[in-house]
């Protein structure tokens, strides 16, 4: 055949950073501090509900928007957290984890040539799927270790081609939790733009200290231009289950529809009922996880400032940016690639999430989300090998 295979689109992605670090952990047997999953479950309440809808039959296609005890529950979420109003039938729809969310809507909304403003570390499918739908990316960067959006390279990541801002708060992978002067300041240019603004909120209840997240569809304004994407995989500690969702204004939820029962149609079923039943859990469920996580949060901080090396303090996600700059490293993409083997433990190099690769030459993210004795032992390795 004289044409490979293979869309030329994402020959520039290769495999994603998170299959190859898993896959580089898994063959040294390192303590994987890399890809974010956690290794406890969530709620028994979650999990149970998931058991007993199995059990009840609940096994076969739900239907294409997601089932409405789930697009119900979301609704309700949006309104007991936010005061968000969406209508469960036509301003709410499911989808496969936040990913598929993220996908259906580039390919929904981005044509050939139309530009999608996004901060820099950006999570990987973002420009991924800009590109699957011919779009360009015109990227702000976040520099360490403050993260602070800067004025001057947004406005002029923006034109009147924009299309849309993909936005991602609180933000993997620098734990950064935008605040509410820089989502005006993001609304007010979108709205200037006649912009969308597509909005990742799976980190939404992961915040610590005194940091709270704000959504961009609670802002004046907002609602009438925003899709907001979450995930179940955050909240509830049930990543494999790959239950998201997507809300906003009727007309370009039926857009993302369009795509999606062309992708996967539907998913997850008896899944999707466990986590509406998760959705109506007390706060206090919600809030002793992003407890839990801060802990885990300071022990790894603690640990790393302990060998010297400086680290950026995350409000939200699962993840902290450590600069290895510090301990001599010059290219932490190849510091990344052979930490498994030669301490044992496995990062991810941030310049992987960048177009601007020298911001990130000397930054590696660590996942935080594991348990206490499984970050010790990452530190343990990590101590060993520096020393
Ligand atoms: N967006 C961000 C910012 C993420 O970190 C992740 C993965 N954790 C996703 C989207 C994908 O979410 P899901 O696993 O629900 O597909
Ligand atoms: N969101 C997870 C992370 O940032 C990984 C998800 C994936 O593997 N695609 O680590």
């Amino acid at each position: 055949m004289s044409r490979p295979p293979g869309n030329a689109a994402l020959a520039p992605f290769g495999t994603t950073i998170f299959s190859e670090m898993s896959a580089l952990a898994l063959e040294h047997d390192a303590v994987n501090l890399g890809q974010g999953f956690p290794d406890t479950d969530g709620p028994r309440e979650v999990l149970e509900a998931a058991r007993q809808a199995i059990a009840e039959g609940r096994n076969q296609y739900p239907p294409g928007p997601g089932y409405p005890e789930l697009r119900t529950a979301i609704a309700e979420h949006q309104r007991r957290f936010y005061g968000i109003e969406v209508d469960p039938n036509s301003e709410v729809f499911v989808t496969v984890g936040a990913t598929e969310a993220i996908s259906a809507t580039m390919l929904a909304l981005v044509q050939r040539g139309d530009e999608v403003v996004m901060f820099e570390p950006y999570y990987d499918s973002y420009a991924a799927t800009v590109a699957l739908a011919g779009g360009v990316r015109r990227t702000s960067v976040l520099r360490f270790p403050d993260f602070a959006v800067d004025e001057a390279s947004l406005r002029a990541a923006f034109s009147d081609r924009t299309r849309l801002v993909l936005l991602n708060t609180p933000h993997n992978p620098t734990g950064k939790v935008f605040t509410r002067a820089e989502l005006d300041l993001i609304c007010s240019l979108a709205r200037e733009h006649d912009a969308w603004v597509v909005t990742d909120e799976v980190y939404e209840h992961l915040t610590f200290d005194d940091a709270t997240h704000i959504p961009v569809a609670s802002l004046p304004g907002m609602a009438e231009r925003t899709l907001t994407i979450s995930s179940a995989g955050k909240t509830f500690s049930t990543t494999g289950w790959k239950v998201g969702w997507v809300s906003g204004p009727a007309e370009a939820v039926a857009a993302v529809r369009s795509v999606k029962q062309f992708t996967t149609f539907s998913a997850s079923g008896p899944f999707q009922l466990a986590v509406a039943t998760g959705l109506a859990l007390p706060d206090e469920v919600y809030a002793s996880l992003a407890s839990s996580l801060a802990g885990k949060r300071d022990l790894l901080l603690a640990g790393l400032a302990e060998m010297g090396i400086a680290t950026a303090v995350p409000s939200g996600t699962y993840f902290v940016i450590a600069d290895v700059a510090s301990l001599g490293v010059t290219d932490a993409l190849d510091f990344a690639r052979t930490l498994p083997e030669r301490a044992g433990v496995a990062c991810v190099p941030v310049s992987a999430f960048c177009d601007d690769v020298a911001a990130a030459r000397g930054l590696v993210r660590l996942a935080f989300c594991k348990e206490d004795h499984v970050i010790e032992e990452g530190l343990d390795r990590l101590r060993r090998f520096i020393g």
